[in-house]
């Protein structure tokens, strides 16, 4: 093994995690999604470059619609990048580890559309993605469900306009950490 490896020195002054991401609204939040004083979850990256700490709050999600109760058994989700940085899909992989186990929340992943109950949206929803997530959704069987994870499939983040499907989980952050992503899952699954 090779050993005596130089490493650069860190600037004692400078910036650890050094930001030139320009804000576009009040706070200066670059994706706008503080307006008016008011959080909206689904646009905020996690950039920490307000005062109001929005992101604190590591369970960001909302339920639009409740899972139909033929899912409790089992769960089958396929994801679809549409336009990543990467990171989603490293969370949502996660997730089948054994660090996080989803299956003993009966919660799989499929490998082919055509078995999967629920479709997850990652990504900026680039053009030519947008036919690939039709036919995906289109293959899907009866009942099916969308879940959207992540700033870029819910709002765009900083760069994308974001899939235009509608949601029955949206899943926020930049990325959404494992257990978010299981809590909005289960939460969706168990709510009345
Ligand atoms: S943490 Fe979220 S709300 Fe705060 S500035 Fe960044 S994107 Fe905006
Ligand atoms: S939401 Fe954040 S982590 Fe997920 S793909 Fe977009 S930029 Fe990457």
């Amino acid at each position: 093994m090779k050993k005596r490896i130089k490493t650069e020195k860190l600037d004692k002054y400078s910036l650890l995690y050094p930001s030139v991401l320009e804000g576009v609204s009040d706070y200066n939040c670059p994706t706008e999604a503080i307006s008016n004083g008011m959080w909206n979850m689904d646009r905020c990256i996690f950039c920490r470059q307000c005062d109001l700490n929005p992101t604190g709050k590591q369970n960001t999600y909302s339920i639009d619609q409740k899972i139909p109760d033929i899912f409790k058994k089992s769960l089958y989700l396929y994801p679809v990048d549409s336009g990543t940085c990467g990171a989603c899909n490293v969370e949502f992989t996660t997730l089948f580890s054994p660090q996080y186990d989803s299956s003993r929340f009966k919660i799989f992943m499929a490998s082919t559309p055509r078995h999967a109950d629920a479709l997850v949206v990652m990504g900026i929803y680039t053009e030519g993605m947008e036919r690939v997530l039709r036919e995906a959704y289109d293959a899907m069987p009866e009942p099916k469900i969308v879940i959207g994870l992540g700033a870029c499939a819910l709002s765009g983040g900083i760069m994308g306009k974001g899939a235009m499907e509608k949601y029955d989980i949206r899943i926020a952050g930049c990325p959404p950490t494992p257990s978010a992503i299981l809590n909005a899952i289960i939460e969706a699954r168990d709510k009345k």
